[in-house]
């Protein structure tokens, strides 16, 4: 018998399974259920459901033989598979899963511990873009913070001080949004957007890192899929706040790679008994 691994997540869930040695990668919409069904229908015969994520719970009523796996393990576990895959060996950094709602964890040699949250992560590119455009498709809203200019939405400290009198760098946010009027172009406001959820998240990474003496972020989670702008954002501290941020392939997948992982070596240890 194989394994499935299913992260069924606030806005996406996502399913790894191997078949005929290769290993397979889809995702759905949370609330689409008929094509989560079958596709689960189709496969549960001959596999072992780990579930994990915040709707996990509903689909045992369909699968009650499916096993639960604890979410912040899941994508800690899947992330240090990722890692492992591009050969980056960290014995500890800050792990920051943006899915629709952003985690922190805390990784090092002794396993992983969840730090804290924050509202401020997939759903708000999806839901306050969506306000601020009128368009709802994901990678439209990607594609126009690509093309925007933050500038034009944000009153940056230099916009404030006269030249060269700031006592910090001109380019700093001073209040995001502070050029806000209603005549503002759709990609300018994506991108100060996107850039406002990205400082948010670095700011409590940051924090976060010094109280353990850590410089590395990596990110996991959908938010950052095709996301060029946002993961542009999430690097431009790295000189200044001295981090590196890595971004694994793949890191969508991440909890459902670590639920397929656990459920692997749940099988493994059943069978030697
Ligand atoms: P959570 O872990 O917070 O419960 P989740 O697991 O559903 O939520 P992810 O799948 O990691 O979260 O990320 C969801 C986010 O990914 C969305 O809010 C959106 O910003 C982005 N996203 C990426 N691809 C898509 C897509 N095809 N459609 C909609 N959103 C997408
Ligand atoms: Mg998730």
């Amino acid at each position: 018998m194989n394994v499935i691994g299913i992260d069924a997540g606030g806005t996406l869930t996502k399913i790894v399974y191997e078949e005929k040695g290769r290993r397979h990668f889809k995702t759905f919409y949370s609330d689409d259920h008929i094509e989560i069904q079958k596709c689960l229908k189709f496969l549960a015969p001959n596999h072992f459901l780990y579930l994990t994520g915040g709707k996990a719970e509903n689909w045992r009523k369909s699968f009650p033989r499916a096993h639960i796996v604890d979410e912040f393990q899941a994508v800690y576990k899947g992330t240090e598979m990722l890692l492992k895959k591009e050969r980056q060996e960290l014995k500890q950094y800050i792990l920051i899963n943006i899915g629709t709602g952003t985690s922190f964890f805390r990784v090092d040699e002794k396993g992983c511990e969840r730090l804290l949250g924050s509202g401020l992560g997939g759903g708000t590119i999806l839901g306050l873009g969506s306000i601020l455009t009128g368009l709802s498709d994901y990678f439209n809203l990607v594609s126009l913070s690509t093309k925007g200019k933050r500038e034009k939405v944000d009153l940056l400290v230099g916009d404030i001080y006269e030249k060269g009198d700031s006592p910090i760098p001109d380019h700093l946010t001073a209040s995001n949004f502070g050029k806000g009027t209603m005549s503002l172009e759709k990609a300018d406001l994506m991108r100060a957007l996107t850039n406002m959820i990205a400082e948010t998240i670095i700011l409590l990474a940051s924090h976060a890192a010094k109280q353990y003496q850590m410089n590395t972020f990596v990110f996991v989670g959908s938010a950052l899929e095709a996301n060029t702008a946002f993961k542009e954002d999430l690097t431009q501290f790295q000189d200044m706040l001295s981090y590196t941020a890595v971004f694994p392939d793949m890191g969508s997948y991440a909890g459902s790679l670590g639920a397929y992982q656990i459920g692997m070596e749940g099988q493994d240890s059943q069978n030697r008994q």
